[in-house]
């Protein structure tokens, strides 16, 4: 696609976009004037859908009318509840519905997926992750490593980019696999890098991790919602993401998580038991031996909280009426204007840190402003543009197509570059 740098441009491709009208089914924060913002943060909160108030509201309404029968009697049962998210949550990883449950946060899952999927011996127990990974998958995985007995500092390896480079270089993991699989028991990536905005080749991955015998799991916060991961074909034998950046459904609303069929029935596995995991027929005869459900249902806790439940359908659906097809190839176009206009700055102490290659990278571009420092982030806010800062001098925006539009892209460079 030719594009060109130009207002008149971008209301042009808004105006021809199949998907323009679903902008007007969000709610687009406004700033005290009640001037829309400029919001390029999905990648961190996604915004409110329209539709969001009357699904929590039909809870409401139900659990008012019904009290405890709700569980049977609401107009969407609570003790299925789950079940009416799986098929489109399914579709938005790529993963077949047995192998797919919304429960819990993130973190949470993440722990529990390492309960049963990291099985260090004395010798094979360290963890690939990659250098710049979210802190809380680190802490998460240093406190698994501790659990069973190993020095953190020791047990993690990690991915780094080269001397002088953003980014993580595929052949770079394979070496640590070729120099040290005997150490390494788990490959635990973030699918698409939270600072960079890099998207790592995951099929590869899974395959090299599992030619070592090394289970593989990926965090995929910056990629559910965002990029397709495939992860049924992947392979990879575990995943976990949030539901409240690109999905859409509300600050710290539930979690995502996959396990790969290959482990559905498998009952040996180490796991941490709660009562909704245990098999529906007997589970409130509440005196039986655990059984569990088979797929990753059977990892499941505790009833979960309905209404952070309703947020979430009420995005899948959003989702599924776009189609994430749709939504994917407009936000390559999206984006790909964003690296446009970048470029067309002609700055010298700009540097796009994301992959150019649209493969590598979803929404997200990550700007890196040299000899920037936080009044840069401070002063973009004050002229109406909400995005995020990362210390020390990376600007993360990223224009999500469910709602942004080209001319937001446009007139956040527009705003950029007044403030440069
Ligand atoms: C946002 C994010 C989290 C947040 O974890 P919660 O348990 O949902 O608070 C964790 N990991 C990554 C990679 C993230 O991007």
């Amino acid at each position: 696609m030719i594009f060109k740098n130009s207002r008149a441009f971008a209301q042009q491709c808004d105006k021809k976009d199949p998907l323009s009208s679903f902008r007007k089914e969000f709610l687009l924060p406004t700033d005290t004037q009640g001037n829309e913002l400029i919001y390029l943060c999905g990648n961190s909160l996604g915004l409110q859908p329209l539709k969001t108030k009357d699904y929590i509201q039909q809870e409401l309404d139900d659990w008012g009318k019904h009290g405890v029968e709700g569980h049977t009697d609401a107009k969407n049962p609570w003790l299925p509840y789950h079940e009416f998210l799986t098929q489109n949550m399914a579709a938005i990883v790529g993963a077949k519905p047995s192998e797919v449950v919304v429960m819990n946060t993130l973190t949470t899952n993440l722990h529990l997926m390492m309960v049963s999927f990291y099985q260090p011996t004395a010798k094979k127990y360290k963890i690939v992750v990659e250098s710049n990974a979210f802190p809380s998958d680190k802490y998460a995985m240093e406190s698994q490593l501790k659990f069973h007995g190993f020095d953190p500092r020791q047990g993690l390896i990690l991915w780094k980019p080269r001397e002088g480079e953003d980014l993580c270089r595929y052949e770079d993991l394979e070496q640590i696999l070729e120099t040290q699989a005997d150490e390494i028991a788990l490959l635990m990536i973030g699918s698409t890098n939270y600072y960079s905005g890099q998207h790592f080749p995951l099929k590869k991955i899974t395959t090299l991790g599992h030619k070592h015998n090394c289970l593989v799991g990926f965090d995929l916060a910056h990629g559910a919602g965002n990029i397709q991961p495939k992860l049924h074909d992947t392979g990879a034998d575990f995943a976990v993401w949030c539901t409240y950046k690109y999905l859409n459904s509300g600050p710290g609303s539930l979690g995502g998580c996959f396990v790969h069929e290959r482990h559905k029935d498998n009952k040996q596995l180490n796991r941490f038991a709660g009562w909704w995991g245990h098999n529906k027929e007997t589970r409130f005869n509440m005196r039986h031996e655990f059984d569990a459900l088979p797929g990753a249902e059977g990892w499941q806790l505790s009833n979960p909280p309905i209404l952070s439940m309703a947020a979430i359908r009420a995005s899948l659906d959003t989702f599924k009426d776009a189609g994430f097809n749709n939504l994917r190839a407009k936000s390559e176009r999206l984006t790909g204007y964003l690296e446009f206009l970048l470029d067309e700055l002609d700055n010298d102490d700009i540097n796009i840190i994301t992959p150019r290659n649209k493969d590598e990278r979803g929404c997200q571009l990550s700007i890196q402003v040299k000899n920037a420092d936080k009044a840069l982030h401070t002063k973009l806010t004050q002229a109406g543009v909400i995005s995020d800062w990362r210390e020390p001098d990376v600007i993360r925006v990223a224009p999500a197509p469910l709602y942004n539009s080209y001319e937001d892209v446009f007139e956040f460079i527009t705003r950029l570059k007044s403030i440069l």
